[in-house]
C-alpha cells in the first residue's frame, strides 16, 4: 500500500519536474530575447536593479515551505546561468583555449616540427652561455644526437643579485654564431621588455622564465614580435594563471608558445621544485598549445632528469628541456644538475631505446 502510495507521489514530481524544465527553459529563451534587444542597444546585459527586484519579488511572495534564502539562492542559480546564456560563448573562450581552436597550434622550428601529436622535440644546451668553447662544446654533443635545438642562458635571474647573472648581449653573440656553426635554433631567456626586439636578431625562440611568468610587460612585448616564445610556468603558478600568461603573449598576434612545466613549488624538499606531472595532460586538454617538460629545473637533480624525461613523454608532453655542460662541477649557475657530455649522451640514448621517443630513426649524424 505505501509503495502504491509513493509511486503515485513520485509520478506527480515527475511531472512537476517536467513542467520546471519547460519553464526553465522557457524564461532562458526571453531571457535570450532580452539579451538580443540589449544588444542592439548597446546595453549592459548584467541589471543589479532589475535582479534585487526579482529577488525581492520570491521573498514577497514565498509562502513556504522552503525559506526565503534557500530559494533567492536557488533563483541567484538560475539568474546567473542565464546571463551566462546571454553571453557569446565564442567570444568569452581565451584564444588560448581548445574551445577556441579544436586542432593543435603546430609551428616549424629550424625544420623541427613543434606541437604535433606524435612528434617530440628534446630541447638542450648548457644553463648559461660562459664562453664560445663551452657552448660549442655542447652544440657538438647536440647536433649528433640530431637534435636542432640549443638553449642557453644569457640573461640569468638568478635568486641572489651576488650570483653570476649571465653574459648579457655578449652571451647572445656567442649563441647566434654557434647556432650558424652548427645549424642550430637557439633558445635564450629575455628579462627585460627592451631587449625583445634586440634579442630577435640573436635567436630563434624567446624564453620567459618561471620568475618573470607574470611580468605583463614583458608578456606583451613577447607577444609583438615575430619569434616562437617558450613561456615557463611561474614558481607559484596555478595552471590557470599559466594559461592566462600564455593568453597576454597569444592576444598581441603571436601565436607560436610553448608552454613549459618547470615544477612548482611545494613543501617537499627532496626535488628542487616537484614536477606537476598532470599539469601535461591539463594544458594539453585546455589549450591548444605545445607543452613541454624541463626535467632539470623541476628535479634539481641529475639521478631524476632520465625518469621525469620519460614521465613527460609517456604523459603526453611535446618536448622536453634539458641542460647539458661539458664540466658541470665548474658550472657558473646548476652544476648540480647539468649532464656532462658523457651522461647527456646516455641520457639521449635510453630515451631513444625507451619506446617512448618517436624520433630514433631520424637522428642524423653530425656533418661537423
Ligand atoms: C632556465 O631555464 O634557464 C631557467 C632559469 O629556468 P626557470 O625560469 O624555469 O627557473
Ligand atoms: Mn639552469
Amino acid at each position: 500500500m505505501a509503495n502504491v502510495q509513493i509511486e503515485e507521489l513520485r509520478k506527480k514530481l515527475d511531472e512537476i519536474n517536467d513542467n520546471l524544465l519547460d519553464l526553465i527553459n522557457e524564461r532562458a529563451e526571453i531571457v535570450q530575447q532580452i539579451g538580443r534587444v540589449k544588444k542592439t542597444q548597446g546595453m549592459n546585459r548584467f541589471d543589479p536593479v532589475r535582479e534585487r527586484k526579482m529577488l525581492d519579488m520570491i521573498s514577497e511572495k514565498n509562502e513556504g515551505p522552503f525559506e526565503t534564502s534557500t530559494l533567492q539562492h536557488i533563483f541567484k542559480e538560475i539568474f546567473k546561468a542565464s546571463l551566462e546564456l546571454q553571453e557569446d560563448d565564442h567570444r568569452k573562450a581565451l584564444l588560448v583555449s581548445r574551445k577556441r581552436q579544436p586542432e593543435n597550434t603546430v609551428f616549424d622550428i629550424n625544420g623541427e616540427t613543434i606541437g604535433r601529436s606524435g612528434t617530440q622535440t628534446f630541447i638542450a644546451g648548457p644553463c648559461a652561455v660562459e664562453s664560445y668553447e663551452q657552448v660549442a662544446e655542447v652544440a657538438k654533443a647536440v647536433k649528433k644526437q640530431g637534435l636542432k635545438l640549443l638553449r642557453g642562458g644569457a640573461f640569468k635571474p638568478r635568486t641572489s643579485p651576488y650570483d653570476f647573472q649571465g653574459l648579457g648581449e655578449e652571451g647572445l653573440k656567442i649563441l647566434k654564431k654557434v647556432a650558424d656553426e652548427y645549424d642550430l635554433a637557439v633558445i635564450s631567456e629575455i628579462v627585460n621588455p627592451a631587449d625583445i626586439e634586440k634579442a630577435v636578431d640573436y635567436i630563434d625562440v624567446i624564453q620567459i622564465g618561471a620568475r618573470n611568468m607574470q611580468n605583463f610587460e614583458l608578456l606583451k612585448a613577447a607577444g609583438s614580435v615575430d619569434k616562437p616564445v617558450l613561456l615557463k610556468r611561474g614558481l607559484s603558478a596555478t595552471i590557470q594563471e599559466f594559461i592566462n600568461a600564455a593568453e597576454y603573449i597569444v592576444s598581441r598576434g603571436n601565436n607560436r608558445v610553448i608552454l613549459c612545466e618547470r615544477g612548482i613549488r611545494t613543501y617537499e624538499k627532496a626535488t628542487r621544485n616537484t614536477l606537476d606531472i598532470t599539469s601535461v595532460p591539463i594544458l594539453k586538454q585546455e589549450t591548444h598549445l605545445p607543452v613541454f617538460v624541463d626535467v632539470t629545473h623541476s628535479t634539481g637533480r641529475r639521478d631524476l632528469l632520465l625518469p621525469a624525461a620519460k614521465a613527460g613523454l609517456a604523459i603526453g608532453a611535446d618536448g622536453i628541456m634539458v641542460e647539458v655542460h661539458p664540466d658541470p662541477a665548474v658550472a657558473l649557475s646548476d652544476s648540480a644538475q647539468q649532464l656532462d657530455i658523457n651522461q647527456f649522451n646516455k641520457f639521449m640514448d635510453e630515451i631513444k631505446n625507451s619506446g617512448l621517443y618517436n624520433k630514433t630513426d631520424k637522428t642524423s649524424p653530425s656533418t661537423i
